[in-house]
């Protein structure tokens, strides 16, 4: 099982330190049989733990160059960041990236073999609309995208169930990973307001391989507490 939180434009270098710290010491007195990646924002990326894999929220197809702002390969690499985040919704929605652009990232990233996380998922609208309907929407955001890739995470994030504390229904989940199944072998994230009280009932569907987490993440006290709920610790 994959614990995977995102930070978004939360924390700072030293906060981010500091729940490392935090994490690792809670993590360490049980022998999770899990893999825990965190995002933070760009400013906090710092070498990964022992237990913990650090990557980036974002990256710029390109190793370095004329792209103001952007951060890219030399950067992540100086702190051996070797996992990144692509596709997320709010980048897609508000950022206006557009499927080429993140099928350019997804093919540099893969070439240079990074680790990818590959959000997709459809807004309420479409969801309204039925499973394929959903379907259709969410094989759109694979064009360009290598599903053999070897180093491929896929996290199935329904907009409309992102920060908004109204997490997808156990049968909606079930069912939209039981379509991505058919063609991704890779593992399967759900993300979309997973907390410490649904994450056992989220963690116990078919498909689910693993989780995204963003609000609830924030807090090493409660991103833990959704391990422990999954993996009591054995007295
Ligand atoms: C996310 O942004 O990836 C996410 C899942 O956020 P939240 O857990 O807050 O819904």
């Amino acid at each position: 099982m994959i614990f995977a939180a995102n930070f978004k434009m939360h924390h700072t270098r030293q906060s981010t330190a500091e729940y490392l710290d935090r994490l690792e010491a809670l993590m360490e007195a049980a022998e999770y049989p899990f893999k825990v990646m965190v995002f933070p924002p760009a400013t906090a990326l710092q070498s990964s733990r022992d237990w913990i894999t650090v990557g980036a929220q974002n990256a710029y197809p390109a190793k370095e160059g004329a792209y103001t702002g952007e951060i890219g390969l030399s950067q992540l690499e100086e702190f051996g960041i070797d996992t990144v985040l692509l596709g997320h919704s709010e980048r897609r929605r508000i950022l206006e990236e557009s499927q080429e652009f993140i099928a350019e990232k997804f093919a540099f990233f893969a070439e240079q073999g990074l680790q990818i996380v590959y959000c997709v998922g459809e807004p309420l609208e479409v969801r309204q609309e039925g499973d394929e309907a959903v379907a259709e929407y969410l094989w759109e955001q694979f064009d360009g995208i290598d599903l053999d890739y070897e180093r491929l995470i896929v996290a199935y994030e329904p907009v409309w169930a992102i920060g908004t504390g109204r997490a997808a229904k156990e049968e909606e989940i079930a069912a939209t990973h039981a379509e991505l199944r058919r063609r991704i072998k890779r593992p399967l994230l759900y993300g979309g307001s997973v907390n410490p009280l649904n994450i056992k009932a989220i963690a116990a569907i078919a498909d689910v391989d693993g989780v995204l987490v963003g609000s609830a993440s924030l807090d090493p006290e409660s991103f833990h507490a959704m391990m422990s709920v999954v993996a009591p610790p054995q007295v």
